[in-house]
């Protein structure tokens, strides 16, 4: 399996031969081809399985560089993995010009702001300041149409769950969701039964 037999843009295979991705890994070859067809999906992956660009390479492809306002929001439970997300998802949209903003607590509200404020494609950010900033209205989550919860055990053992409910309240209905997880605890399993549109399971 090759990127090239993916429905992804010129761009995009452009950045990931950059990347030297040359590959799918498993979590890739499973997940890219549904989530590209706008499927919620549970997904059961590890860190180091190339999990980040599973879901990076749709979003990526997915988003319309024309609108404004944010079209994805990605739920991570560390500052450290949200910028580093950020940062996979410029690099596979760096020829696509995809904006993502990375939006955590314990850096100024006030310069995360005004980042928003700028055109940006794919938020990406811990609960509490995601929370923050939706009910600040410094985020707007009107043309959400993809949200990412990354990560979900993580979040659930740091106490955010909460937070990432309180957020999904907030955020269009009409949207894809993808959730990622090591484990699957029945507070996961009751966020993904609330919250999902009939998911489709991938565990590889
Ligand atoms: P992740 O599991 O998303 O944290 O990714 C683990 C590491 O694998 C990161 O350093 C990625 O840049 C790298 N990676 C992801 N996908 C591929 C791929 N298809 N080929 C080679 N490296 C990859």
């Amino acid at each position: 399996q090759l990127f090239s037999q993916f429905s992804i843009s010129a761009e995009i295979q452009r950045a990931l031969t950059e990347l030297s991705y040359k590959k799918p890994t498993a979590v890739q070859q499973a997940v890219i081809p549904d989530a590209l067809l706008r499927k919620d999906l549970i997904v059961k992956s590890q860190t180091g399985s190339g999990k980040t660009a599973s879901f990076a390479i749709p979003l990526v492809e997915l988003t319309d560089w024309e609108e404004n306002k944010p079209q994805a929001l990605v739920l991570t439970p560390t500052r450290e993995l949200a910028a580093q997300v950020k940062e996979d998802i410029t690099n596979i949209g760096r020829f696509k010009r995809t904006k993502a903003t990375a939006i955590y607590g314990k850096s100024p509200f006030a310069r995360q702001k005004l980042e928003l404020k700028q055109k940006t494609h794919i938020v990406v950010g811990t609960p509490g300041r995601v929370l923050d900033h939706i009910e600040k209205e410094t985020l707007d989550v009107q043309k959400i149409q993809y949200l990412v919860i990354d990560e979900a055990d993580e979040m659930l053992n740091m106490g955010f769950i909460e937070q990432v409910s309180a957020i999904i309240e907030r955020l269009p209905s009409e949207r894809v969701t993808m959730l990622f997880s090591a484990t699957f605890p029945a507070d996961i399993v009751h966020l993904a039964d609330t919250y999902m549109n009939d998911p489709k399971r991938i565990d590889v």
